[in-house]
């Protein structure tokens, strides 16, 4: 039929904006490096590669009781860790749904909501009937918050700007431990109450991903994010970092960096193969003209490019022929996870995306339709899976980590978390078929795995390295 021809014509279109070859991803990397580089050597870079404070990598023997408190997308969670030493621990968590109000009202409130979390947790795990808590000395608090912030030590970092769709005004260029202790004050401190938490540090989820990992494994070498925003934290070495160097911190000495590299390539726009959807949800998102390489890779905005995708094809009259299509029309209605399930259809018929096109949109879909459905997933997951692949190869490369040539080659550990990663099909091969693209056979020493918890774990151990600094 005419509509299955101009499917086709379209697939073949879309392939070959979607596609990345290995070539095209090896002038990307090189790109990467040098904005890497950059970030390192000045404030104020489009990859800022923060420095987080966090020195060297922990030695798995840290111990102790900690809170950590997690603000990073889609829930806020609160946790208690028990680390018990030998990369041994006990987590006990509640999480807490974010409303979308919460998360573009004015932002003291949504520092109180956290604090107020954290206030319910610690009475319902520490006190007593009356909800009373005693303890012999504070609890310390880990806050992983994940969006870029400036520091320039352990506890305190300014917000550069929100992202993954926030904006609580009144946060941008402020200090959020700051906001955040300020709602520890009205909850957990009042009724002159003894002060049972104290804030010892603020933790980006990536560099929680990366000390967690490397608490349980000492092959980790960088913590890298797939959920709702995407991001990175790797340890680098003090002599490389030259924006630091008025600190006068010993050469040989190593911090965490979180690179915020979900900022690549928004400047100039010259690297990145950018389709004419990923242009349009930059333009209408609530912040135009940043976070180009996120946007293209991230759970909040792949579901969204299918959409645009479909919908143009509905303009077009190709899909869903004289059928009522305004469900499928509204912008973000059609999640990441969507993708996944689509991918996952392993019937013929492809019976799953029939269910979910008529459950959730009320639409009829032909074989054929389903069919390219599955393709346009696969098309949109495994550019997203090959651009990270780029920046991994990034920090792999600058670090000269495959320069080693020991055999068998160590294994150059990467632990990633977040939904993208722990649940997409596939997303996990294509990252490191990606990676064989770039580097050939030596590749293969990159290994990826799931990250221990990052923003509970992670920031308990770091809380405890902080301790032992003092
Ligand atoms: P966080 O908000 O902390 O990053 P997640 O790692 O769970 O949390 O990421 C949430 C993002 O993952 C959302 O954008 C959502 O669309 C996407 N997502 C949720 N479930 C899936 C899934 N099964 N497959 C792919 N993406 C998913």
């Amino acid at each position: 039929s005419a509509a299955k021809k101009d499917m086709a014509d379209y697939l073949v279109k879309l392939e070959k904006q979607f596609t990345l070859t290995p070539q095209r991803m090896r002038m990307i990397v090189d790109s990467f490096i040098e904005t890497l580089e950059r970030g390192l050597t000045a404030k104020g870079q489009e990859v800022p590669m923060l420095p987080t404070y966090v020195f060297g990598w922990p030695t798995g023997k840290e111990k102790g009781s900690y809170l950590a408190v997690d603000l990073g997308g889609t829930n806020l969670r609160v946790c208690h860790v028990e680390l018990e030493g030998d990369g041994k621990f006990e987590v006990t968590q509640t999480k807490y749904r974010l409303t979308e109000e919460q998360k573009h009202a004015d932002a003291q409130g949504l520092f109180d909501f956290c604090a107020e979390c954290l206030d319910n947790f610690v009475k319902d795990h520490f006190g007593d009937e009356d909800g009373k808590v005693e303890l012999d000395e504070p609890i310390p608090v880990g806050f992983t918050f994940s969006y870029p912030c400036e520091q320039d030590r352990i506890d305190h970092g300014v917000l550069i700007r929100w992202t993954k769709g926030f904006g609580a005004p009144g946060a941008e260029g402020k200090d959020c431990a700051e906001l955040f202790k300020q709602g520890l004050e009205k909850y957990v401190h009042r009724d002159s109450q003894k002060v049972p938490v104290k804030l010892v540090a603020l933790i980006n989820d990536t560099t929680g991903t990366l000390i967690a990992s490397s608490y349980v494994d000492p092959a980790t070498r960088a913590g890298i994010i797939f959920g709702t925003g995407c991001n990175a934290a790797y340890m680098e070495k003090v002599a490389n970092i030259p924006k630091i160097k008025d600190l006068g911190l010993p050469e040989d000495a190593e911090m965490a960096i979180n690179c915020e590299w979900g900022a690549f390539d928004s400047t100039t726009h010259e690297t990145l193969p950018r389709t004419s959807y990923d242009v349009h949800i930059d333009e209408t998102s609530n912040k135009p003209g940043e976070q180009a390489f996120e946007k293209m890779i991230a759970g909040l905005y792949l579901g969204e490019i299918f959409r645009l995708i479909m919908c143009e094809m509905i303009d077009e009259g190709i899909l869903f022929l004289g059928q009522e299509t305004y469900k499928v029309e509204k912008p973000f209605v059609f999640d990441t996870a969507f993708l996944s399930l689509i991918e996952s259809d392993t019937t013929d018929e492809l019976l799953t995306v029939t269910g979910l096109f008529a459950h959730f949109f009320a639409l009829d879909t032909t074989v054929a339709e389903r069919q390219f459905m599955r393709r346009l997933a696969v098309l949109i997951g495994t550019r997203a899976a090959r651009l990270s692949a780029c920046g991994i190869a990034a920090i792999v490369s600058k670090q000269g980590l495959l320069d080693d040539s020991t055999e068998p080659a160590k294994t150059i550990g990467i632990a990633t978390d977040g939904s993208l990663y722990n649940k997409y099909p596939k997303f996990p091969q294509r990252l490191e078929e990606g990676l064989v693209d770039i580097f050939g056979e030596k590749g293969r020493a990159i290994k990826t795995y799931h990250a221990e918890d990052g923003s509970g774990v992670g920031a308990a151990v770091i809380a405890a390295m902080t301790k032992a600094r003092k």
